[in-house]
């Protein structure tokens, strides 16, 4: 999982004084995974999981890029407990999931009159939504071949 191209809406933010400032700052939270190991805060290594935050500037803005930090540091950063620093991290990777899911891709030059509809078929022949796409029918097909090698695709119109 990557961290590029989150949803900028659904994610959680936390304010707080950082230390020795009277000013308001804040820290958003993007998601958690296994992209590394090491808390960025404390330096300890052998993590299982970090919680990938980044401060924002007053105008909400990113001024750090992500970093990442152990749960019971970023709990101590966000004055949240464990508990309520993994529930939104994880809510925060369900958010960009929904909205990665959601995005109309463009493929080709040439649109089609209506999207297309990605599905997987299971082998019990159930459907599940992978993404909008726009383009030329047989180049939304090539496309998310590549997309999701190992899923059983079908593209037809969106209703
Ligand atoms: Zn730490």
């Amino acid at each position: 999982m990557r961290l590029f191209g989150y949803a900028r809406c659904g994610v959680q933010r936390a304010f707080f004084y950082a230390k020795g400032t009277r000013t308001m700052r804040s820290l958003k939270v993007l998601g958690v995974n296994d992209d590394t190991d090491t808390c960025e805060v404390c330096g300890k290594t052998g993590l299982k999981r970090v919680v990938w935050l980044e401060r924002l500037d007053a105008d909400g803005n990113g001024e750090s890029g992500p970093f990442a930090a152990g749960v019971d540091c970023a709990g101590k950063l966000l004055a949240w407990s464990a508990m309520k620093v993994q529930r939104t991290a994880e809510a925060a990777d369900r958010a960009r999931t929904e909205a990665e899911r959601c995005k109309i891709h463009e493929i080709g030059d040439v649109r089609s009159v209506r999207p297309f509809v990605v599905e997987s078929v299971s082998s019990q022949g159930d459907p599940a939504f992978l993404a909008f796409a726009n383009g030329r029918k047989s180049a939304v097909e090539l496309w998310a071949q590549d997309r999701w090698p190992n899923a059983c695709l079908n593209v037809r119109p969106a209703r």
